[in-house]
């Protein structure tokens, strides 16, 4: 069965969310943990969580991905910034231990003219700060487009971050197509070739969760610009090859597409279900 979904608000909760992921017949879903260009966050709601679980296990819907807010920078050159990434990382996780089957998805952050390798320091160090040996949410650091200053553009890059994590084990990666691709990575004409790649640096069995969109920018432009399935320059066929390559079939997919309302979603899923071989 194919896992496939989209990203939702859940200004109304949980529940409400799997029962719009259900009512366009996707299996899993992408939420934010707080408001993705603030800081806000609503306190856990167990009685919705509950409701949710129950309504999941009833319905079949797989791995839920929670995605951290955008201004959330762990290796920023004011330390103001990194102490409150530290701050909403925990607050996230501290919610996200309480429940199942989800995982915490997060974009590593922008050194901020501090380099490269001072980057990759601080980030780990942020890692090593919120996860210890009973942490038992898997935590995905998401592959970047590249755009200004931001880390994670390359396999190299995210592989050097979970080398210095303490519990590598609990680290994992997201692969977000249109950022590969505008990091160029050439998904469309050598998909193997990629995820060759992918397994010599980082190891396959580290890729979590694939974030599947097209891209409006060009193989290599470093921008990070969603484009809805089929519209951008990744294209249809080469993004249906990626939900049907054997080593990526099993793994949740979650549309980041730009649509006004769910039927566009509904639209995507179905063309992904319809063509998927297994
Ligand atoms: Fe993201
Ligand atoms: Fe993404
Ligand atoms: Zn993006």
């Amino acid at each position: 069965m194919l896992k496939i979904g989209c990203h939702l608000s859940i200004t109304k909760g949980l529940l409400n969310a799997a029962k719009q992921i259900t009512s366009i017949n996707g299996n899993v879903f992408q939420y934010f943990s707080r408001s993705p260009q603030g800081f806000k966050a609503k306190p856990f709601d167990k009685e919705d969580y509950l409701k949710f679980k129950e309504y999941s296990k009833e319905n079949e819907l797989q791995t839920i991905l929670c995605h951290a807010p955008y201004t959330l920078n762990c290796c920023s050159s004011k330390k103001e910034i990194r102490d409150l990434a530290k701050i909403m990382m925990k607050d996230d996780l501290d919610k996200l231990e309480q429940m199942n089957n989800v995982m915490y998805n997060f974009h590593p952050g922008a050194h901020t003219q501090q380099g490269v390798n001072t980057g990759i320091e601080q980030i780990s160090e942020c890692l090593n700060e919120i996860v210890n040996e009973t942490t038992k949410t898997p935590i995905l650091l998401e592959l970047m487009a590249g755009k200004g200053s931001d880390i994670g553009r390359t396999f190299e890059e995210i592989k050097e971050i979970i080398d210095k994590v303490h519990f590598k084990d609990k680290i994992f990666v997201c692969l977000d197509t249109c950022h590969v691709f505008a990091a160029n990575y050439d998904i469309v004409n050598h998909l193997d070739d990629v995820l060759e790649k992918f397994d010599k640096v980082i190891g396959i069995n580290k890729l979590k969760a694939i974030h599947l969109n097209d891209s409006k920018m060009p193989l290599g432009s470093y921008k990070d610009r969603h484009a809805a399935i089929g519209e951008g320059y990744i294209g249809k066929q080469a993004l249906i090859n990626i939900v049907n390559h054997p080593l990526l079939k099993d793994l949740p997919f979650y549309l980041e597409t730009p649509h006004e309302d769910l039927v566009g979603y509904k639209q995507e899923i179905k063309l992904f279900q319809d063509n998927y071989k297994y």
